[in-house]
This record gives C-alpha cells, sequence and structure tokens, in this order.
C-alpha cells in the first residue's frame, strides 16, 4: 500500500511576530517543529504500512530548512520524504498550496492512501486536505478518529469520523484523502535506528518545472485569497466578579449589571 503524508513545518510557538507591510510571520530565528496534528498523520501512515505493507512517503510543501521536518518524519519511521520547494511558490495560499502538493503527489506516482493532520496550528484553515482531494479528483473524509478496516482486494476503507454528538462509520473507495484528528493514536518518538536513518537522508527537492506546475495557479500568481490585515485582537473587556449568598443574587447582580451597561433591556 502506497501511503503519501502531507506535512506541514509550522513555528514551534504561538508567539510569532507579524511583518505589518506584508502581513506574513516573520519566522527567522524561530524554532520550527512539524504541526503537532501532522504527527498523528505519520503515526498512522506508520501503522497501515505495518498492517499491510507498503510504503510511507512524507511530502511538504516549503522552503529549503523544510526539509528538516522531512527528516524528523523519516526518525519516525516513514521511509521517504519530497519538499517542494521553489521561490516561484511565495505568497501561496491554501488554494495554491493544495494545487501545488496536489501536482507534486501526482509527480510521485500511485498512491492509495494521503493522509493530513487536521489543521495546521498557524494557518490554521483546515482547508489544504480538501483542497488537494479537489485538485486530484478523489473523496476526502475529515477529522478521521480511526481507520476500521483497508480491503485491499475491493479497494474500500471504512473509517470513523469525530462528529461533535459521537462518530460516523464512512466507507470510501481508495485511493482517497483523510485528515485526521488527534483521537486516532498516540505518536511514537523518534527510534535511534531512525534517527541514524535521517542524518544521512537527503529529500528528492522538486520545483515548480518538475511538478510541471501551470505558473497561473502557483505562487501570488494563482492565490485569489488577499490578507487586508493581520493583527493581533486588543482584549478590551473588563473583568468583574460577582459575589452573592445564593445563585438566585448572583443572577440578579449580572441582570442588573447588564441592564445598567444597556446590553439588555
Ligand atoms: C494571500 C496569502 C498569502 C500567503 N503567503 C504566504 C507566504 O508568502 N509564505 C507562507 O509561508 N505562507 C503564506 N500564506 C499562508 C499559506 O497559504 C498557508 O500557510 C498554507 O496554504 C497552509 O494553510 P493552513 O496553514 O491554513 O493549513 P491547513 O489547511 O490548516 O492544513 C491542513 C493540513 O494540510 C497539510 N498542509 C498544509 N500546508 C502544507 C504544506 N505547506 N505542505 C504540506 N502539507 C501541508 C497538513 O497536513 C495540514 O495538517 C499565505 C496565505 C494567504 C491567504
Amino acid at each position: 500500500m502506497n501511503i503519501v503524508v502531507s506535512i506541514k513545518q509550522v513555528p514551534g510557538t504561538t508567539k510569532v511576530a507579524i511583518n505589518p507591510a506584508t502581513n506574513t510571520l516573520i519566522r527567522a530565528g524561530v524554532e520550527a517543529i512539524i504541526n503537532p496534528f501532522d504527527m498523528y498523520a505519520i503515526e498512522e501512515a506508520i501503522r497501515l504500512r505495518e498492517k499491510f505493507g507498503g510504503k510511507v512517503t512524507c511530502i511538504t510543501m516549503g522552503p529549503p530548512q523544510a526539509e528538516e521536518a522531512l527528516k524528523s518524519a523519516i526518525a519516525m519511521g516513514a521511509d521517504d520524504g519530497i519538499l517542494i520547494s521553489d521561490r516561484a511558490f511565495a505568497g501561496s495560499d491554501t488554494l495554491a498550496t493544495s494545487y501545488t502538493l496536489a501536482m507534486g503527489i501526482k509527480k510521485f506516482g500511485q498512491f492509495d492512501i494521503i493522509l493530513t493532520g487536521k489543521q495546521a496550528m498557524d494557518g490554521d484553515t483546515a482547508q489544504v486536505g480538501p483542497g488537494i482531494a479537489q485538485w486530484l479528483n478523489i473523496p476526502f473524509i475529515a477529522w478521521v478518529k480511526k481507520i476500521e478496516d483497508v480491503k485491499e482486494d475491493a479497494k474500500t476503507i471504512r473509517v470513523e469520523r469525530m462528529m461533535d454528538d459521537g462518530y460516523e462509520v464512512l466507507e470510501g473507495p481508495l485511493p482517497i484523502l483523510l485528515s485526521v484528528v488527534k483521537e486516532i493514536n498516540e505518536p511514537r518518538t523518534e527510534s535511534l535506528r531512525g534517527k541514524m536513518k535521517a542524518k544521512n537522508f537527503k529529500a528528492t527537492v522538486l520545483s515548480a518545472k518538475d511538478i510541471e506546475a501551470d505558473p497561473d495557479f502557483i505562487g501570488l500568481r494563482g492565490s485569489p485569497t488577499i490578507v487586508n490585515r493581520v493583527f493581533v485582537p486588543v482584549r478590551s473587556g473588563k473583568k468583574e466578579l460577582v459575589e452573592g449568598a445564593t445563585v438566585e443574587e448572583k443572577v440578579s447582580k449580572v441582570v442588573a449589571s447588564l441592564r445598567e451597561s444597556k446590553l439588555v433591556n
């Protein structure tokens, strides 16, 4: 079974400054990690390979230093890594990012399952997974919390998808793209053998030309999203502790206070 895991390198902290001129994150000097949700996708891919055989390939789109994310995935147990990197991708929004990743995956060849995290912890849109599926014209299931069964001969998969009030059991055909939630497994730590392999690992680097990307669909040109302004919201609400002997007394005080501030009639 050929499993592709799409992983994103993100800042290892939420305390990242924003460049007000370009509305982009200032990443220089900030420690980078694999997006935490993608760790669950890597783990699930390794478990699938352990059960069904095959190969786990991680793919990432990013600057040259994103190779470090692929090395960490190799240290965990992935077999191979592809870095899609080119200045032509700068300024990509989620549409252009998912197009670029889809073209890279196409170049990679045959695949049965593509796994992504449920969302990236910096961009947070959760759009890239479904975007890749759309570009590849394959089905997509979000928030997978368990892979129940894979029938390789029938080319079907049955999964549990997490919902607010329980879970759904869904079956779909292969190839398919699944985004996974953290409830799916417990990611393993890097093994000594894996670390040794990662040390000498060199990712296959693909440029815009290598993946035969249409220049109209990549980078700023392929990004219809316009970011007007990025800012950290200021917390302006004042806090007030309401005290009272009974719940009724406290509720009356809250209502009186709301009326006073004209928030209720
Ligand atoms: C107009 C605009 C311009 C932008 N310009 C830049 C820029 O110049 N530089 C920049 O760094 N960012 C830029 N961004 C942000 C960039 O588009 C997003 O970071 C990227 O598309 C991923 O979206 P997300 O973080 O919301 O991921 P989500 O959709 O939340 O991620 C879901 C899952 O998709 C996969 N995934 C997401 N991104 C990648 C990736 N790169 N490689 C592999 N797998 C991935 C992961 O499995 C992840 O868990 C820009 C965004 C906009 C809107």
